[in-house]
């Protein structure tokens, strides 16, 4: 940490309160901000979704189930189809959280059973409140999958607290153009939900996120306050980014990390600055605040018992979460 960021206040201050351990018992505060640093690498591994579509996902894992609050974590392609050979998801249900689909390049195609049909493109964002319960499909659209094409982009899936667990399925349709964004030398901020970079997104969020695009170029930096009590999550889509300073001063507390492509990073801190450390790097920041409650979960469903998981296949087997509408 170099003096120049750091602030420090201190209230009824007392001789002793010179160090940011506070004793017990007294009423001395301290408050420093500190810059952010990773605190854990996270290796995504290769798996399979859908009719066949190759997915990187740092989890839910064999060893991490999830990331309270978020519940999965995947980054699609990039992938070139050859005409006649692009896979989407077939038709399947979800219970109990959203699903949040952010496409950085291609065309893909979606609908539910609550009739709803979308089309997403380069920079948009299709954002599905399952709660109580709803069947979609989701892919590359017909003309990709005939003609050919890329796909590349993130799904991620927020958890819902109990008490939204089972309230109406609803679907927002972000388009790029919609999406909070600044232009600095060498990086391009775009804010999707919540706050970053000084930025307000257009999403609507039941579970508190931010989720950020962050475009750089080797050797620019962009900074953010990060909302208190969230976890943090940084992502190179492609390329890759250091964050921390070099601890000048001595201080080697903060050394720099470097994050490499397929890597997630888990970051603490109250100001995240991150660097571009590849020609040009796509990077995905997210923040959330835990939920904090038992996560019961089974395929396309997540509840906060395994009761609530066998109540959701008996439902979808009776036919509550509606049909295909194609
Ligand atoms: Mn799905």
């Amino acid at each position: 940490m170099t003096d120049s960021t750091a602030t420090s206040t201190a209230t009824a201050g007392t001789s002793s309160s010179t160090s940011a351990t506070a004793t017990a018992g007294t009423s001395a505060t301290v408050t420093t901000t500190r810059p952010a640093r990773v605190v854990r690498l996270i290796r995504a591994q290769h798996a399979v979704e859908g009719d066949g579509f190759v997915v990187r996902r740092p989890f839910p894992t064999a060893s991490l189930s999830h990331i309270d609050p978020f519940l999965l974590f995947d980054h699609m392609g990039p992938v070139d189809f050859e005409p006649g050979r692009g896979v989407g998801t077939p038709w399947h249900p979800h219970r109990g959280f959203e699903t949040v689909t952010y496409l950085l390049e291609g065309d893909a195609e979606h609908r539910d059973s609550m009739g709803n049909q979308g089309f997403m493109s380069s920079g948009d964002t299709q954002w599905m409140t399952a709660g109580s319960g709803v069947l979609h499909k989701e892919g590359p659209t017909e003309a990709v999958q005939l003609e050919g094409g890329r796909t590349h982009g993130l799904q991620l899936w927020v958890n819902l607290p109990a008490a939204k667990k089972m309230i109406a399925p609803a679907y927002q349709d972000l388009r790029a153009a919609a999406n909070a964004r600044r232009d600095e030398p060498g990086a391009t901020v775009r804010v999707i939900a919540g706050e970053l970079f000084g930025l307000t997104g257009p999403g609507s969020t039941h579970t508190p996120i931010s989720y950020a695009h962050v475009t750089l170029a080797e050797g620019a930096s962009v900074s953010t306050p990060l909302p208190a009590g969230h976890v943090v999550l940084a992502y190179p889509m492609t390329g890759a980014f250091t964050v921390g300073t070099d601890g000048g001063g001595g201080d080697t507390s903060n050394n720099v990390t470097q994050v490499d492509e397929g890597i997630l990073s888990v970051i603490e801190g109250d100001v995240l600055t991150l660097t571009g450390a590849a020609a040009s790097s796509e990077v995905i920041v997210l923040t959330g605040a835990p939920i904090g409650e038992p996560v019961a979960r089974y395929g396309p469903f997540v509840m906060n018992t395994e009761a609530e998981i066998r109540q959701a296949f008996s439902d979808f087997e009776r036919g509550d979460f509606g049909a295909p509408t194609d």
